[in-house]
Formats: C-alpha cells, structure tokens, sequence
C-alpha cells in the first residue's frame, strides 16, 4: 500500500524537502506539496555553507546549471567589518587554517608566533581567505598539491532555487497542490494530524507531515502546540529589512557581516543584483532609522522598496510531534549572521530519512532521538551567533548589552578554555569547524594567554621557516585562481 507524505510549505524549505524525499522515496510512497501563491514565501535566504553541495550532490544536480538557473555566485566564506569598532574587520573562512603539525592543531604554532611579533595576519594562512580578499575564485587543488581541496559555499536567489528544486521534484512525481490551509484535522484517540483543509473545502491526508509553513508554523504550532523556546536575550535582534541593489562594488566570492548601531547588515552579491538586508533590535532603532542605514549602505541603486520582516530567535520546543516534522522557519529562527538556516533544513531532511518510521508507525524512541540531535545541532548554532555579540567592543547600547549579557554555559565554557589556552574541540557532530570557532573567537578579540606547549617543540628558525612556507602556498595557489567574475562568466553565467 503507498504511504503518503504530505509537505505543507512551497518556500526553500518545502521544496528542498519534496526534492530530497523524490529522490530517495522512490517507491511506496506518495509525496504531495501543499503551498499557496497568495501568501508567498519570505523570499530571503541567498547565502549558504559548504555542505549545500552534498545535498545539490545527492540530488544528482548538475553545479553549473544549478548556478545557471539560480543567478548563483560563488562563497568562501564571511567578511565581518566593524564588529569591534569601525574600521576592525576579519575573514571567517571555510576550510582549515595552514596546516597542523604533529598534534598540534596550526593556530598554536600561529599564536607563539604572534606572541614573538613574527606572524602575519591569520588569513594569510587559509587559501580561501587569501582567496577571497583577491576576489579571487577556483575549484579543486591541482595534482600534487600540499593543501587539501578547499571547501566552498554559494549565494543565489532564493526564489530561484524553490523553482529549480520544484522543477525537480515535480519531474519525480511529486504533486503540487495551490491552495491556502484552513484547518488541520486531528485523529481522535492520540491527536495525530489526518488531512489539511483547504479554504475550498478539499482535503489533503498523509500518513506523514512535514511543517514547511515558514514562521507561522501551522501544524506543529498552530494545531499541534510543540511550544517555542525563545532565544532573544542572547540574540536580541527581532527585525530585519531586506532590499536588493544593482552592483557597485566588487563581485566578491564571500558574503559580508557588518555590524551597524542596532544590528548588522548583510551584503550577498548575485550575478544579477545583490541582496542587502539589515538585521536589527526594534528596542535600539526605528523602522525609519533603519531604513535609513540600509539605504546608506549599498552598492549601488536599490532595486526595490525595503520588505520588512519580524521574528523572535529560538526553536521549537518539539521539532517532530505525534506526525509532524518541522522543517524551515517552522521549526525556529537563527539569525543568518553565520548563513545557517538552509543547512538546517538540510540536516533535517538528512536526519528523517535516517529516522523515518517504517509501517508501524511513528516510534517514541526515534521521535526523541531526532528531537535531541535537532536541539543539539541548534544549540551549537546559536552559541556560534551568540559569540559575535558578546565579544564586541563597540560603543552603542545594543552592543554594550550585548558584551554584558550572560551567555549560556556551553558557550562561557568553550570561551574560557580558548582563553586559556587557544584549545577548541568541536562536539560530537556539531556543524561549526574548529578553525570557524579559532577564526572567529579570534576575530572578535577572544585572545589566548598561551598556546599549545607541543608548539614550542620547534626552533624559532624552524618555526618562521614553516609558517613562511605555509604562507608562501597559501599564496601560490590563490593567485592561482581566476578572477571570481571571469570564472563564473566562463562556467556558469546565468543566460
Ligand atoms: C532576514 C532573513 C535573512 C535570511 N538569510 C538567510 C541566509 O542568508 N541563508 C540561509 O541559509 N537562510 C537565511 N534565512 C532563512 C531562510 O530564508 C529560510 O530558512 C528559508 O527561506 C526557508 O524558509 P521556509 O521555506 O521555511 O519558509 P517560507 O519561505 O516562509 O515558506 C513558507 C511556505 O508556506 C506556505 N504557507 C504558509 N501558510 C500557508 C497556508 N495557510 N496554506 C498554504 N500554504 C501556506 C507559504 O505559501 C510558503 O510557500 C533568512 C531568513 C530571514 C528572515
């Protein structure tokens, strides 16, 4: 007998689902994708992290007609300017920083460096860094290279990537219904979700439901009351506004991060337009100011009047309840400062398949195990983005709340180690690599008093000659690569 699936939601994170679900449920189960064109989807979401190509990969997609298709561009990372004070700026960039030594993770061998006054700035020593500030782009490492092949992240129009991925799944069967959900209907006895109803009366029933109905979350919250824990007096920010630009300034492979009076704005260049938007604390700016800084700070002229957005960070409370999985702005906001929110949706679609219920039924065990790695991965999130705040030595009053506030333990905790001594140790399966939490933790003035004593093992000779040809590689191979915009006009440039 088919199983039915029912993804109530046609933004990013419906269609990624309908597409990843297509694709690995091939037989025995029918997928049908409920959305409606009147309400829309948020329209933002252009910046990603690397392991977007794993799942663009498990799709069979192609790269270069995704790109193509999406006005897509390519990243190497975030620039974050301003975050301690004007004119501060650093590189938090994907892949490793240099390359270890022994057992020493590279960063101690920089630090003692630094410390004797001997070491250049940290992102001469990461290629994509090194890469990125040249506005420099390329893929793969050339034979016998001595760095690893370097990881890399894309920006495109998010609208443009629901209709590639709709594309794609309708071609695999799914089926689209358009049409606004009015009620949810409950199974008496255990309160499980039977069918959507339609304003117009017509039903959709499933076995199983994914909740892709952006911030509103309709199933899980609205019928289902999972509860929301909200995260907001560690990231404050409750507003954003987002407007497009024509391009002005460099064609850059990185997305920026800077940091404004309120907030911070984002700037993610596309081939076509870029995407700008600021994130900000109703409580320290108006609407008006807001639009205003904005405005003030883009490439070039904007495309369109500013949309306003609001939203409370912090997750849901249960991801998965009864039959409902959440997925999406559904499932909880966390600020895009670090990009995250698509992967999120990724590892969710990633962790159902691994938990999905046989035929009978959903499990308790399984649902509370996918709801603890859920939590787990988000909790990692947040206290990524949480560090941007408190370590900030700007002079505003959201940011002098900010460097006040108490952070959650895991993050005082993770804090004080690197403090002591520079160590950092990514858990379990958390998504942020120690060299993103060196860079960053760097890059926001969290200082070591010491380093790793196996980075004393070397000479003060052998160490500046190691550091030096880590440099002098770094460099090589960047300017290796072609100019960012002549590489995406020759491999992907959309038509
Ligand atoms: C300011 C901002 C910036 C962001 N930047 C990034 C970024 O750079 N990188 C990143 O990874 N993520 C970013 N995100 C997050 C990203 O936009 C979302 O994770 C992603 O777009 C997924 O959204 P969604 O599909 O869950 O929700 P939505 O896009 O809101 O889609 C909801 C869907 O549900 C449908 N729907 C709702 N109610 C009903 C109903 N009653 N009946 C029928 N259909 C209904 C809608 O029509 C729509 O199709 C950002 C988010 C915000 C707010």
């Amino acid at each position: 007998m088919t199983r039915d699936l029912v993804i109530v939601g046609g933004g990013t994170a419906g269609w990624m689902a309908a597409a990843a679900f297509a694709r690995f449920l091939e037989r025995g189960w029918r997928i049908r994708l409920v959305e409606s064109e009147e309400i829309g989807t948020v329209g933002v979401g252009e910046a990603t992290i690397p392991p977007i190509r794993l799942f663009n990969a498990s799709l069979g997609l192609d790269e270069d007609s995704f790109l193509r298709a999406c006005q897509g561009t390519f990243k190497l990372g975030i620039e974050f300017v301003g975050w301690r004070g004007d004119g501060h700026r650093y590189i938090h960039a994907f892949g490793p920083l240099g390359r270890d030594l022994g057992l020493a993770p590279f960063h101690h061998y920089w630090l003692r460096a630094r410390a004797e006054g001997r070491a250049a700035p940290l992102e001469r020593y990461s290629l994509n860094a090194a890469a990125a500030l040249q506005d420099r782009f390329g893929r793969g490492a050339p034979p016998g290279s001595a760095l690893p092949e370097h990881p890399y992240a894309f920006h495109f129009d998010a609208s443009l990537y629901a209709a590639h991925l709709r594309r794609y799944a309708e071609a695999r069967g799914v089926e689209r219904t358009e049409g606004r959900v009015a009620d949810v209907r409950l199974r008496g006895g255990d309160g499980f979700v039977e069918a959507v109803r339609l304003d117009d009366g017509r039903e959709v029933a499933g076995e199983l439901f994914i909740d892709c109905s952006g911030f509103r979350g309709l199933l899980i919250e609205q019928a289902l009351s999972a509860g929301y824990e909200d995260w907001s007096r560690w990231l404050p920010c409750d507003r954003a506004l987002a407007v497009p630009c024509a391009h002005g300034g460099g064609f850059t492979p990185y997305t920026r991060a800077t940091a404004r009076a309120a907030g911070w704005q984002w700037r993610i260049p596309l081939q076509h337009r870029i995407g700008n938007g600021y994130v900000y604390c109703s409580r320290f700016t108006s609407d008006d100011e807001a639009a205003a800084t904005l405005l003030a700070g883009l490439d070039g002229e904007a495309l369109a009047e500013p949309r306003s957005l609001r939203f409370t960070t912090g997750r849901r409370r249960q991801f998965w309840k009864r039959n409902v999985v959440a997925m999406g702005l559904a499932s909880g906001f966390l600020e895009p400062l670090e990009s995250t929110s698509i992967h999120l949706v990724q590892s969710a679609i990633a962790r159902l398949l691994t938990l999905l219920p046989g035929r009978e039924g959903v499990r308790g065990a399984e649902v509370e195990e996918y709801n603890r790695r859920t939590a787990f991965e988000y909790e990692r999130v947040r206290d990524f983005l949480i560090l941007h705040y408190k370590a900030t030595a700007r002079d505003e009053p959201l940011w002098r709340e900010c460097a006040a506030m108490a952070v959650p333990e895991s993050l005082a905790e993770r804090m004080a180690l690197f403090r002591a001594g520079g160590r950092v140790f990514r858990q379990e399966d958390e998504l942020f690599t120690e060299a993103g939490w060196v860079q960053v933790m760097l890059g926001q003035a969290v200082d070591p008093q010491g380093w790793h004593p196996l980075a004393d093992q070397l000479s003060d000779d052998d160490l500046a000659a190691f550091l030096e040809s880590v440099e002098r590689l770094v460099a090589h191979r960047a300017a290796a690569f072609p100019d960012h915009r002549a590489f995406v006009e020759s491999h992907c440039r959309a038509g």
